[in-house]
C-alpha cells in the first residue's frame, strides 16, 4: 500500500503514481521532476525555494499558501485552508494547521495540511500542526503521514492520539530525523499504536 510512498527526510515525500508529487520539498539531492508540488507552510524547511527549483520544470504545478507564493516567485497557485483544487487529475484539498500550545503555526497564518487523492488512494498530509478538532472530520484516509517530533508540533504521544482519532488504514511519521526529533520518536509513536493503527515507518532515502 505504500509501495508508491517515498519519504525523502522531514516532511518531504516523493509520491509517485498516475502523477509525481513531491511534499514540501527540503535538502532534495536527487534529480527528478515532479508533475506537483505541494506546500505546507513557508518556514525555511518547508518553503524552500531552491528545493522547488530542483524538481520544477515548465509543466510543475505549485500549490502552497500566499506568504510562500512569495517567497517562491514565478506561478503558483495559492491556498487557504479549505480550497479544493483538482490537477491533472489529481483532487487536492486544503486542510487546517496549526498549534494549539504553542505559537510556531498560529491559526490566524492560515496555514495548511493536505488531502490528496490519486489513483484512489487518500493520503493526509498533516503540515506542521498540533492534535486539532478538524482532524476529526477529514474523512476516509488511507495513509496519514503525522508529524511525532514535539517542539514545533505534535509529540508522539500527541501524533498517535491524532492516528486514533483519523484512523487512517497506515500512519506515517514524520517530521523527525532533520531539524528536531529522533527515530525514537516514531518508534515511541508506533509503540504507542500497536493494535490500534497499523504504523510505518518508511526509511529515509
Ligand atoms: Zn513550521
Amino acid at each position: 500500500m505504500l509501495k508508491n510512498i517515498v519519504w525523502l527526510g522531514h516532511d518531504t515525500f516523493r509520491i509517485s503514481g498516475s502523477r509525481t508529487i513531491y511534499t514540501d520539498p527540503f535538502q532534495i539531492n536527487r534529480k527528478d521532476h515532479a508533475d506537483i508540488i505541494l506546500i505546507t507552510h513557508e518556514h525555511y524547511d518547508h518553503c524552500s525555494p531552491e528545493d522547488v527549483g530542483k524538481l520544477k520544470g515548465s509543466e510543475t504545478v505549485v500549490v502552497a499558501p500566499p506568504d510562500c507564493a512569495e517567497k517562491l516567485g514565478g506561478s503558483v497557485k495559492t491556498v487557504r485552508p479549505g480550497d479544493r483544487l483538482a490537477i491533472n487529475g489529481v483532487e487536492i484539498q486544503a486542510v487546517p494547521a496549526y498549534n494549539t500550545n504553542k505559537q510556531f503555526h498560529t491559526k490566524d497564518r492560515s496555514w495548511v495540511g493536505y488531502l490528496i487523492t490519486m489513483d484512489g488512494q487518500t493520503i493526509y498530509l498533516a503540515g506542521d500542526t498540533d492534535l486539532i478538532p478538524e482532524m476529526s472530520a477529514l474523512g476516509p484516509v488511507d495513509v496519514a503521514l503525522l508529524p511525532v517530533s514535539g517542539t514545533y508540533v505534535m509529540t508522539a504521544a500527541e501524533a498517535a492520539e491524532a492516528a486514533r482519532i483519523i484512523k487512517p488504514k497506515t500512519a506515517v511519521p514524520m517530521h523527525f530525523g532533520s531539524i528536531v526529533g529522533s527515530s525514537s520518536d516514531a518508534a515511541q509513536f508506533a509503540a504507542l499504536l500497536k493494535g490500534s493503527v497499523d504504523v510505518v515507518i518508511l526509511p529515509r532515502e
